[in-house]
């Protein structure tokens, strides 16, 4: 068989090839660098899926033509082949070793998003009658809550919404009976984050950390169990990591469908069915970016100072206004507003054709928001400020 340009074993050419529209564009007519990413980059703001690393693109990229020499795309790999288990066994060591993740812990790679887990946590961890506790924070809180109320019993000890959900509530009391407490660490829509991690006791805390996981260090065994959709800090869409203390995976999930079982994929070694093979792959390829960047503690205190940079500007702004309680402000969403709906309709417009991208505030909060993840260089948010500094000169006087 005739084979074309990816190298080999990859897209058969002649009668039954691919349509064109789905063929290799001609070298030609590619607008790329001979380090294969695009020419110009821009500074993408995004929520998720998310701004990343360089570094790690032009790795995933050429892995996607031949994997280490294999003649096969890392695409190809069977996910019991030999590579594909070197690359999930070290993901998860280079994951441990950037978290301290203590060896009575298991990490999951599973799908479905953080939102499967919303369904996941309370449907093993909950006893048949029992009840777990939430803290409302915001829009993904409330999401958490109702897939929780579907199945069960829910008490919110403490809810933000009273002030739009511009702080986290720090007075409440744990039910004596709670089979755990359930908190979004970071608010993504709502740009606030639990500075503090509260302190549970015996009752164990189920944290969503999407969008703010390996941002910042944290100590794993205050948790009992941490999930997060990939998109944002981690890697592609698609992959859903969990991190649990392995005790607390009970015959409590009987009858829990296979699937949504945690026990289930953890004696599979997350190999229960297909995994997101790829997205894995580049999941570990950012975790040895991050490790080889000074791990966790290295890259808080840089995502600290990215974050001061914006606050900073935006405390003395006559003009954008960020809304958060100080003591709650994210280092990773930065939600603000300008004037008025035209402003902020100019605004997104001429950041953009600035290459300043996705700074639109998510439909339920209007505004902007810029979400200042990991990989978003320090030059993305200075050159951000730099940009609403002259944008509010320009437009004081309308
Ligand atoms: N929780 C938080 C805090 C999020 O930011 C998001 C996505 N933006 C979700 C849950 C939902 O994640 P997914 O799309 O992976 O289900």
């Amino acid at each position: 068989m005739i084979m074309v340009g990816l190298g080999p074993g990859v897209l058969p050419a002649g009668p039954g090839a691919l349509p064109r529209s789905l063929a290799p564009k001609q070298p030609g007519r590619m607008k790329i660098t001979k380090r294969g990413l695009p020419m110009t980059r821009v500074y993408n703001f995004s929520p998720g899926p998310a701004v990343l690393p360089e570094a790690v693109l032009q790795q995933a990229a050429s892995a996607v033509l031949d994997y280490n020499g294999t003649g096969m795309s890392v695409l190809e790999l069977s996910h019991r082949s030999k590579e594909f288990i070197q690359i999930i066994e070290q993901a998860e060591a280079t994951l441990r070793r950037l978290m301290s993740i203590p060896d009575d812990y298991s990490v999951l790679f599973l799908q479905g998003g953080a939102s499967t887990q919303f369904a996941m946590a309370p449907m093993n961890l909950r006893s048949a009658t029992g009840s777990a506790d939430y803290i409302n924070t915001g829009q993904w809180s409330q999401r958490s809550i109702a897939e929780a109320q579907l199945l069960g019993n829910v008490q919110v000890i403490a809810s933000s919404e009273d002030r739009n959900f511009t702080y986290v509530p720090r007075d409440y009391k744990i039910s004596p009976d709670a089979d755990y407490l359930h908190i979004t660490s970071n608010n993504t829509l709502e740009g606030t984050r639990f500075a503090d991690i509260p302190e549970t006791g015996s009752t164990p805390l189920v944290a969503d950390m999407s969008s703010e996981i390996l941002s910042r260090v944290i100590d794993v065994t205050k948790f009992g169990l941490i999930y997060a959709g990939a998109q944002k800090n981690i890697g592609p869409a698609g992959l859903t990591l969990v991190i649990m203390r392995t005790d607390l995976i009970s015959e409590r999930s009987a009858a829990v469908p296979t699937m949504l079982r945690y026990d289930a994929h953890l004696a599979a070694r997350s190999l229960y069915n297909t995994p997101p093979c790829y997205a894995i792959y580049v999941a570990g390829l950012v975790f040895e970016w991050l490790e080889s960047a000074g791990g966790v503690a290295t890259m808080e205190a840089l995502n600290q100072a990215k974050a001061s940079v914006l606050y900073d500007f935006l405390d003395t702004s006559q003009f954008f206004i960020n809304s958060v309680a100080k003591a709650d402000r994210s280092i990773m969403n930065v939600p603000f507003t300008a004037p008025s709906a035209e402003l902020n309709e100019k605004f997104i417009a001429a950041a953009a054709a600035a290459g300043l991208m996705t700074l639109r505030g998510h439909r339920a909060v209007g505004g902007m928001r810029a979400s200042i993840y990991n990989a978003m260089p320090a030059a993305g948010v200075q050159k951000l400020v730099d940009f609403m500094r002259q944008f509010e000169r320009e437009n004081t006087d309308i």
